[in-house]
């Protein structure tokens, strides 16, 4: 039989970085992918395991005891509360429910690197604004994320300047505050998102049970949102998506919360001790309230990772622009600080 044209996938894809197999290197230190170092207590572990005593059943469709769990401890109501595989999906799916083609994404640069990957996969544009820019001036774009602390900076927007910004932008702007490291921050002045998504009408604030909780291979994520936003990122979820394991390792972690938060307190004081060590060592890192670091070397980046993989050191690199390093336990560390100490300056 004869065959007509053969199939292509959309052209504007093949600016977007393929996901192909990364390098192994067995016994590194993992430090490049901001997780918490500490394997999970005993009663997730648990309750993976019973949820697995029934993978045979779909999961319940829109992860209804985990919403309801939410909403007592968030205060909201369940229309405006959204449950998605990870927060990158929920990303994916705010693009997804508000934009239009040619409608834009804005956001700083650089930032996470999701964000220009999902708004190019929408057919969204994108908008990046150099970090040091005032958020003001930009009213045209109709998404604007706000990663607060910045993923790759650590750095945070003061409570005044995220005000200012939502009070600037026309009403039918959403503002999405991403809050991935919500739980490493000791800065008073960064606002809690939860608030503003509950007092503003073009407010959404994402959190995720893949940092502090611990859980970034089970993928579950939450957003807040004004409830036409919220039920809009339900629809176009993709059905099942966060599964019966995730749901009940999440519904577990928000039981012995106070447990997991309190190793983010020990984050908090390694990446205190880590920053004081690299400015001593001069390097210049900017203060973050993530639970990583960055070294902003420029066109050393690539070569610093080179550096750190040598000596079985993972950090995530960005050639041009830097490097960053997740705080991981004492020793992983440590062994960082003396890679870095190693590295010419
Ligand atoms: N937002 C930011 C700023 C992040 O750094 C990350 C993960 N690196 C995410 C969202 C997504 O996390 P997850 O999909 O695991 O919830």
């Amino acid at each position: 039989m004869m065959r007509g044209m053969a199939i292509t996938v959309r052209e504007d894809l093949a600016g977007i970085p393929d996901y192909v197999p990364g390098r192994k290197i067995p016994g590194a230190v993992v430090l490049s992918s901001n997780e918490v170092a500490g394997a999970p207590p005993e009663a997730i572990v648990r309750a993976i395991a019973e949820a697995a005593g029934e993978i045979n059943r779909y999961p319940a469709w829109s992860s209804d005891d985990l919403v309801d769990k939410l909403t007592e401890r968030l205060g909201v109501d369940a229309a405006r509360v959204a449950v998605g595989c990870g927060s990158t999906s929920l990303c994916q799916q705010l693009i997804q429910a508000v934009c239009r083609p040619g409608d834009e994404v804005l956001f700083s640069w650089r930032s996470f690197e999701a964000y220009p990957i999902l708004a190019q996969v929408a057919g969204a544009g994108e908008r990046r604004v150099p970090l040091t820019e005032d958020h003001r001036q930009d009213v045209d774009a109709l998404l604007i994320f706000v990663c607060n602390p910045n993923n790759p900076t650590g750095t945070v927007v003061h409570a005044d300047d995220v005000t200012r910004l939502i009070d600037s932008v026309p009403d039918h702007v959403l503002v999405v505050l991403d809050e991935a490291y919500r739980e490493f921050i000791t800065d008073p002045d960064v606002p809690d998102g939860l608030t503003l998504a509950r007092e503003r009408s073009n407010v959404a604030m994402m959190r995720t049970f893949s940092k502090a909780y611990g859980l970034a291979g089970a993928r579950a994520g939450y957003l807040v949102a004004p409830p036409e936003v919220a039920a809009g990122v339900r629809k176009v979820a993709i059905p099942f998506s966060v599964n019966r394991l995730a749901q009940a390792a999440a519904l577990t972690a928000l039981d012995i919360a106070d447990e997991l938060l309190a190793r983010c307190a020990a984050v908090v004081t390694e990446r205190g001790r880590v920053h004081t060590d690299l400015r001593a060592l001069g390097y210049d890192v900017p203060v973050s309230q993530g639970n990583f670091l960055w070294l902003p070397l420029g066109d050393r980046a690539m070569q610093f990772n080179e550096h750190c993989v040598e000596r079985k050191i993972l950090v995530r690199s960005f050639a041009g622009a830097g490097s960053r390093v997740t705080i991981g336990l004492p020793e992983e560390n440590d062994a960082f600080l003396s890679a870095a100490r190693d590295f010419p300056r």
